[in-house]
């Protein structure tokens, strides 16, 4: 079988053939701000990564059924933790971390557009010059038009992260998965941490309750009880590997699937 990681995006070979259709129809993707930034160029978006995203998305868009919805988060700008730990009020700071998010949904929007994808942004801090408010319904008729959805801002509200805004926009549109991409080289939910603890196992499946109680750091608290209490899938991966996104939207065994 034609190994997808060393296949260029875009490239036939880029999706092992499986036979497999993907299994689900509305996904949503969450990404890292920090997903979008390059430590190797120092650049806080970088064009060339956002390009590497987007062609594959669109790609994705372009091969499967499916409809997209992505929400990114603001990490790579500012984190509103950071700015209340340096002594600034803490929905301000989150303030910033908001708007930081939305510096990267119309990063990405125009990367998609780029290569040919209708793209939306839709933020939940009015912002009407430079995108859609979010409106539940006015996001799945755009989704069911064919177009890459972006909710930006989170979810306008201080105190909570870009998880738990993935979450809950997921059950709002009725998805049928979280994919939660990682970027710090970690490729699922492990039994602990890989970068410590060399004899960590990845698992293929775990359940909530176990995320739970063995404190498993992959999404944030609030994100992890708020999808199990609305039974959301979540799937756990690694973005930052090429083809990777094609590989997950492809129903590849990748990841770590938590139900
Ligand atoms: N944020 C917020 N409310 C939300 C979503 C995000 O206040 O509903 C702020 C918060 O300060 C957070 C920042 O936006 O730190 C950026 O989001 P996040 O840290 O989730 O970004 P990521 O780590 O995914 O890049």
């Amino acid at each position: 079988m034609v190994d997808p990681s060393a296949a260029p995006v875009g490239s036939s070979e880029a999706i092992a053939d499986t036979g497999r259709r993907p299994m689900w129809h509305r996904v949503v993707l969450k990404m890292s701000g920090e997903a979008l930034a390059s430590s190797s160029a120092g650049e806080t978006v970088d064009a060339a990564v956002v390009g590497r995203i987007a062609a594959e998305i669109a790609q994705a868009k372009r091969e499967f059924d499916l409809e997209l919805a992505i929400v990114v988060g603001g990490g790579n700008i500012w984190r509103g933790t950071e700015g209340a730990a340096a002594g600034m009020d803490r929905a301000t700071s989150d303030a910033m971390g908001m708007l930081a998010t939305v510096i990267n949904a119309l990063a990405l929007q125009e990367a998609l557009e780029r290569v040919g994808q209708p793209t939306r942004v839709l933020s939940a801090i009015h912002m009407a010059e430079v995108a859609e408010p979010y409106i539940r319904r006015r996001a799945i008729r755009h989704l069911e038009k064919g177009r890459v959805v972006i909710f930006a801002a989170g979810m306008g509200n201080p105190y909570f992260t870009t998880d738990t805004s993935a979450a809950l926009r997921a059950a709002e549109i009725e998805a049928d998965v979280l994919l939660k991409g990682t970027h710090s080289g970690v490729d699922g939910v492990y039994s602990a941490d890989p970068k410590v603890h060399e004899d960590a196992v990845r698992y293929d499946k775990i359940a909530f309750m176990d995320v739970v109680a063995k404190d498993l750091r992959v999404m944030d608290l609030t994100a992890v009880t708020f999808c199990k209490d609305n039974s959301l899938p979540v799937l756990v991966f690694d973005i930052m590997r090429p083809n990777n996104i094609l590989r997950t939207l492809a129903g590849e065994d990748i990841g770590t699937l938590i139900t």
